[in-house]
């Protein structure tokens, strides 16, 4: 399938000079939306994993059918203030700012193989304060798995020590 065709490309949002890549079109379309799904579950499939762990808001729409798909939990990633029990915290720097990401301490277990994924790979500041957060708890981060690449931003530079997979290129 040509995923492509289902992202719109919005111009200048959410500032201008940014060419902003919409999943929402992709998402409204069943068959499309399980198909991309589907192949980023076949990337997963053969890398035992333990669990899924993704960065608010898109990285649920993501993680979590690839988790229920696998059979295995999903942790969510979230901004400051989101989560209720004890959190780590980490900074991260953005493509359109900075700000910071917490995880729940309890849900990584040390030694567990961890797929960590999201919608879309820009500068990438937002994965590298993922795999921080998933290390310091002691997982192992065993793939990372993007539904979109913006490889003009080089953001795979800073994913060099791992194995990351994605879906669509820009
Ligand atoms: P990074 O941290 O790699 O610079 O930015 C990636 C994060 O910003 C992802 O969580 C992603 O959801 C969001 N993001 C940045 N640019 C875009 C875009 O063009 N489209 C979408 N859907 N998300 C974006």
């Amino acid at each position: 399938m040509d995923f492509k065709q289902y992202i719109t490309v919005v111009e200048d949002f959410p500032k201008e000079g940014v060419r902003f890549k919409d999943i929402t079109t992709l998402m409204e379309n069943g068959e499309a939306y399980k198909q991309a799904i589907d192949e980023m579950v076949k990337y997963a499939q053969n890398r035992n994993i333990d669990v899924v762990v993704g960065p608010e808001a898109r990285g649920f729409v993501v993680g979590c059918p690839i988790a229920y798909s696998l059979e295995i939990g999903f942790v969510p990633v979230r901004k400051a203030g989101k989560l209720p029990r004890e959190v780590l915290e980490v900074d991260y720097g953005l493509e359109y700012g900075k700000d910071s990401l917490n995880i729940h301490k309890s849900s990584i277990k040390p030694g567990q193989r961890v797929l960590i994924t999201d919608d879309l790979l820009a500068t990438g500041g937002t994965i590298e304060a993922t795999i921080k957060m998933v290390e310091k708890l002691g997982g192992i981060v065993a793939g990372i798995a993007f539904m979109i690449e913006l490889s003009y931003l080089d953001g795979r530079d800073k994913l060099d020590d791992y194995d990351v997979f994605s879906l669509m290129e820009y």
